[in-house]
């Protein structure tokens, strides 16, 4: 199978290379040229497998120059028990006769990346022995909290690759920090950048069109790639969970073989949902794709008028991994329903960088709007969002979540649509123990740690090990830069 440039489609890779270098060299992402089909067969097939399995199963069938046997090891590495603390790896938890929630935080960051990237540093590894690459590749990723750690975490001591990770001083939360900063592994590094989150993502951005550290970099035996959503490795581990819901709710015996279920997902960058129609372009019986925004609207917005206007306010929301005004991913979604119309999504790509907006074509809006229900949860209702949860069902959620949670709530309401829903949960709640303290009605007090003991009374469940593991852990990083230092940082870095 080959991968198209969304802005170029004779620009063409296989996996590998699509993988080892992330984004296409005319600045588009890569698609897959077709979605193998599912159908009732394989269902009832993966129904019978382990995660593991599901997962080199599925994944196998876009990666054909990977063999079964080592996408099983993958899977059995990237997913297994030292990893992960539920057996089931991607759980759902029953919340009323037509609700689930779809956990995909039970791994070593405790967020949903980790399903991603435990997984994309063995493809990326694995894709440049295969591509014959000589150089070895820097993994370089600015972060506002959850990838960061969850990159770190998927890399340490992975062969061949080193990752360095940038991150705004005082733009993480205390927790996020220490995950970073205690980070173990012979190839990583950690490094605060004097600044917001947009310091540090431009500071990565201009050190990647840096054509003079390419090449001292290319002497040295390294190049430069990304591990966040836009790389096609971290878009096909997603694909997974939402077959395998699938398949779980199946063999529960609550949904009929063929009967549409929804899935509500809390939306950022639009990796996760772009991930699920994939799943649905493949054959799930998807019914509708529920995109749940925070505040930062701009998705809502575009799904309900066409109109995509980044020129907007920017809020700092108790969801900060949802604030984001450029969802990157959106353009494969573009590229697909457009059927590869590469020269309209580049036009677009290019409005949305000149004015900041972009309005699609009638025919794009409908079929997006037929696939699509859009919606967005305020501050205050994201905190209600979490004390029903909790009161009415003993649930406890984080603040992303409570969004889907809230908009799924507002789509039945609004549609009167019955059918079997999943809301996906993408952290734990003790990942965010003061805005769920909050809602919950308890005062935060104490230190990081004192606040995870306080939840866990409150909420009546433990919390996850890496997170309490991580008291009393040495800080290795305490290196801080200024965003012109930046370059510096690399080169020592890499020696
Ligand atoms: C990254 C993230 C999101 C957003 O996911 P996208 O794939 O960017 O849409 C939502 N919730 C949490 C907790 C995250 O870390």
């Amino acid at each position: 199978m080959q991968y198209l440039s969304t802005r170029d489609k004779t620009l063409r890779l296989r996996a590998a290379g699509a993988m080892a270098i992330g984004l296409s060299r005319d600045g588009g992402l890569f698609a897959p040229e077709a979605f193998p089909d599912l159908g009732t067969l394989d269902l009832k097939v993966l129904g019978a497998m382990s995660y593991q399995q599901r997962a080199s199963f599925i994944m196998g069938k876009y990666l054909e120059a990977f063999g079964t046997e080592e996408l099983e090891r993958f899977a059995q590495r990237a997913y297994g028990p030292d990893r992960f603390d539920h057996p089931d790896v991607a759980p759902l938890h029953r919340v009323d006769s037509n609700t689930w929630c779809l956990e995909l935080w039970h791994g070593p960051t405790c967020a949903f990346k980790d399903l991603a990237l435990q997984m994309l540093p063995q493809l990326i590894s694995e894709s440049l022995n295969k591509l014959g690459e000589e150089r070895d590749a820097c993994i370089l990723v600015a972060t506002s909290g959850d990838t960061g750690k969850a990159a770190l975490e998927g890399f340490a001591d992975v062969p061949r690759t080193k990752i360095l990770v940038f991150y705004p001083e005082h733009g993480v939360s205390e927790m996020q920090r220490l995950q970073m900063v205690t980070q173990s592994g012979d190839n990583v590094g950690v490094c605060a950048v004097r600044g917001n989150f947009d310091d540090a993502q431009g500071g990565v951005k201009a050190l990647f069109s840096d054509e003079a550290l390419r090449e001292v970099l290319r002497e040295k035996g390294w190049f430069l790639s990304s591990a966040n959503s836009i790389n096609w490795g971290r878009i096909l581990p997603q694909i997974v969970y939402y077959i395998s819901a699938y398949c779980d709710l199946l063999g529960a015996g609550e949904i009929k073989l063929g009967q549409k279920v929804n899935f509500c997902v809390p939306t950022g960058n639009f990796g996760n949902i772009l991930s699920c129609y994939y799943a649905k372009r493949m054959g799930l019986p998807v019914g509708k794709l529920i995109c749940a925004s925070n505040r930062n609207d701009v998705l809502t917005d575009f799904i309900r008028t066409g109109v995509y206007d980044r020129n907007r306010p920017f809020h700092n929301t108790i969801s900060p991994s949802m604030d984001i005004l450029v969802s990157s991913n959106l353009e494969r979604l573009l590229f697909d329903l457009s059927e590869w119309d590469d020269q309209l999504v580049k036009k677009y790509m290019a409005d949305l960088a000149a004015a900041g907006r972009y309005e699609v074509n009638a025919a794009l809006r409908e079929r997006i709007q037929s696939l699509f229900y859009a919606g967005s949860c305020g501050e205050r209702e994201t905190g209600t969002a979490i004390r029903s949860l909790h009161r009415d069902y003993g649930y406890l959620v984080d603040t992303h979540t409570a969004v889907a949670a809230k908009v799924l709530t507002g789509y039945r309401a609004e549609t009167g649509d019955t059918a079997p829903s999943i809301f996906v949960s993408t952290a734990s709640p003790f990942k965010f123990c003061d805005s769920v303290l909050d809602a919950i009605g308890v005062e935060p007090a104490g230190d990081s740690f004192q606040r995870i003991e306080q939840l866990e009374k409150a909420g009546g469940v433990s919390a996850p090990r890496p997170l309490t593991a991580l008291r009393g852990r040495p800080e290795r990083f305490r290196q801080a830069a200024d965003r012109t230092d930046m370059e510096r940082v690399v080169r020592d870095f890499l020696g």
